[in-house]
């Protein structure tokens, strides 16, 4: 048996089965019944007329909003235009979830706080943010780019304060090097424009509205570059 390199995407794995070149698809959740990544894995062969085991190797590790954004390399070859915009966005609502729990929870602990600490924190956290939509989601997040905050409970006491759109004129107080990104994330279309695909006209947008940089909408997908920098908040 040889070890068979996979193609992973957000649900799906995808590996060519080394006896018959059947392609399977396996599905993390329904398939696999595991979230956790596979760094080696033996499977049986979905076609019928095979079912013969072999073992899949290299799986992605990369966080779940990663994850959103490379499903996104398939879906725009396959002229999957609205799918890319919902993938887009909950790659960012993704992100903006993971850096409240970074910021706020894990960013502070210490080894001196007990666990029990931490997960009631999460817990609070979970309970604040749990309906919270895009925009809420964007403009707390600037504005804490803006002016950090510390802990939960101080995060909790302002957290109307910061559900409010920030002022365009005050992104200059981010740090420089993240400065060109947040003003571009300020002036992004993406959320509206996904409200427009699944809430109302299921709308259908144009390859320009993906490919157009300058519009400041499409923020991941086409400059892996800034998002290098993003990981350095
Ligand atoms: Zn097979």
């Amino acid at each position: 048996m040889i070890d068979k390199p996979i193609s992973a995407t957000y649900e799906n794995i995808l590996a060519e089965c080394e006896h018959c070149g059947c392609k399977n698809i396996y599905n993390r959740a329904t398939d696999l019944k595991t979230f956790e990544p596979i760094s080696g894995l033996d499977v049986v062969c979905l076609n019928e007329a095979c079912e013969k085991t072999f073992r899949i190797i290299g799986d992605t590790i990369s966080p779940a909003f990663e994850m959103f954004i490379f499903d996104c390399y398939e879906l725009y070859k396959l002229k999957h235009y609205a799918s890319c915009i919902i993938n887009l966005t909950q790659a960012w609502e993704t992100f903006f979830a993971n850096f409240l729990r970074v910021e706020l929870v894990y960013k502070i602990y210490t080894v001196d706080d007990d666990l029990d600490k931490v997960n009631k924190n999460l817990v609070k956290l979970y309970g604040l943010s749990k309906t919270w939509a895009f925009g809420t989601q964007r403009n707390i997040f600037i504005n804490i780019c803006m002016e950090p905050v510390v802990g939960v409970d101080a995060f909790a006491k302002k957290c109307n304060q910061l559900k409010k759109p920030p002022q365009r004129n005050g992104l200059s107080r981010v740090n420089p090097e993240i400065y060109g990104l947040i003003k571009r994330l300020h002036d992004s279309g993406i959320g509206e424009l996904r409200n427009e695909v699944v809430h109302k006209n299921a709308y259908r947008p144009h390859k320009d509205e993906i490919d157009n940089l300058n519009s400041g909408r499409f923020l991941l997908i086409t400059n892996p570059n800034d998002r290098q920098s993003l990981h350095k908040t």
